[in-house]
């Protein structure tokens, strides 16, 4: 175990070389720390603004090592990092945060609901449901329409379809490929929001002002931030995101998705143990950016003040939204982020813009 708080000039290693790992690597280039990033991809964005990058699959052993050799703290920006690659790296004495229960619990559909109930953050009701039998059985007790989810794997959208009714049971499992999933009971909400929530080695929290989110075809198309709503809403979510990080012992920041239903109560949709897309609007609307606010927890730093300093529309750039860049670049009190991808694939997200209002004071 390295001597917290890191000294600058440390070396923070990120497995994952997409553009959270881009702007975590920027964020932990101002403050004086390095960098070294592991990924398999050749030219990621993350890679591209590196003090050292690695390239190689997850499971190299030789890379793990030195991934290893160089980082005193490793981190990670996706949720899929095979478990036993964090199991590897601490068998080699790395420290790894957030710590790999986070990263198990939120790798698993089920478990997720489970330990969230556990720790009083209220969820949908939801079945297991490794048979199709199995689904028909969850409808009676959930009711139709219900959502089936692949228990792994599954992101933006992925791995998931509607049960419309008990016929469609049997096909509604063959279309989630037939392998252990979850059905969640339909949630009747009323705006989508999350909490993007912090927590510090000494078990300091923070919690940026909530955001409301709007997808596009399963992928996040715009963040408006801070959400108007009542304060004790905002409180709500806050309880919810501290019993969440407290009980995990969590180091890092969490994007916490929750459904707002019509009476005003919040249901946890889903955890991200790691800077969340929507939390890009901290970039340029708050003091201190969920990013920087990553480095510093885990770099055993004090967490920075959370404070909004303006109304922000966070917009995704999906496939060929990059093309608008020059229309973009000339928008006043709007702020563009790119993140160096090559190739501009559908669905894929290329960078995103953050415009800017004044703070609307309730
Ligand atoms: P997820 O992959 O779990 O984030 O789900 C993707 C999207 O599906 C969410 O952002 C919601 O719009 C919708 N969704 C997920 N779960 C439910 C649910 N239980 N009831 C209604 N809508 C849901």
């Amino acid at each position: 175990m390295p001597a917290f708080p890191l000294p600058p000039g440390s070396t923070i290693g990120v497995l994952g070389g997409g553009q959270l790992g881009r702007m975590l690597v920027l964020a932990a280039a101002r403050l004086g720390f390095r960098t070294a990033v592991m990924t398999p991809e050749d030219d990621s964005g993350a890679a591209q603004v590196a003090t050292r990058a690695i390239q190689a699959p997850y499971d190299d052993a030789a890379a793990l090592a030195a991934l290893a050799g160089l980082a005193d703290v490793v981190t990670f920006e996706f949720e899929n990092v095979p478990a036993d690659v964090v199991a590897s790296l601490e068998a080699l004495g790395a420290t790894v945060a957030p710590n790999a229960r986070s990263l198990a619990v939120a790798q698993d559909r089920v478990d997720e609901k489970t330990f969230l109930n556990a720790c009083r953050a209220p969820t949908v009701a939801f079945a297991v449901c490794e048979t199709a039998g199995e689904v028909l059985a969850a409808l009676d007790q959930l009711g139709a329409p219900a959502l089936l989810k692949t228990r792994r794997q599954g992101y933006d959208g992925k791995g998931q379809t509607w049960v419309e009714s008990h016929a469609d049971a049997a096909d509604a499992f063959a279309r989630v490929g037939d392998q252990p999933s979850i059905l969640e009971a339909g949630a009747d909400f009323v705006r989508e929001l999350s909490v993007i929530a912090a927590r510090g080695r000494d078990g300091d929290i923070t919690t940026y002002p909530l955001g409301e989110n709007h997808h596009e075809a399963g992928i996040l198309r715009r963040t408006l931030a801070p959400a108007r709503l009542p304060p004790q809403v905002e409180q709500r979510a806050q309880v919810i995101a501290a019993r969440i990080l407290t009980s995990l012992d969590y180091v890092g920041v969490m994007g916490v998705e929750l459904f707002e239903l019509a009476d005003g109560r919040l249901l946890v949709n889903e955890i991200a143990p790691r800077v969340h897309n929507s939390g890009h609007w901290t970039l340029d609307g708050c003091e201190v950016d969920q990013f920087e606010q990553h480095v510093r927890a885990i770099a055993g730093w004090p967490l920075g003040p959370v404070t909004p300093l303006a109304q922000v529309e966070m917009e995704n750039l999906i496939g060929d939204d990059i093309d608008r860049w020059p229309e973009l670049i000339g928008e006043d009190d709007a702020r563009l982020w790119l993140y160096g991808k090559a190739e501009a694939r559908p669905g894929r997200k290329m960078g995103h813009v953050n415009r800017l209002r004044p703070l609307e004071r309730s």
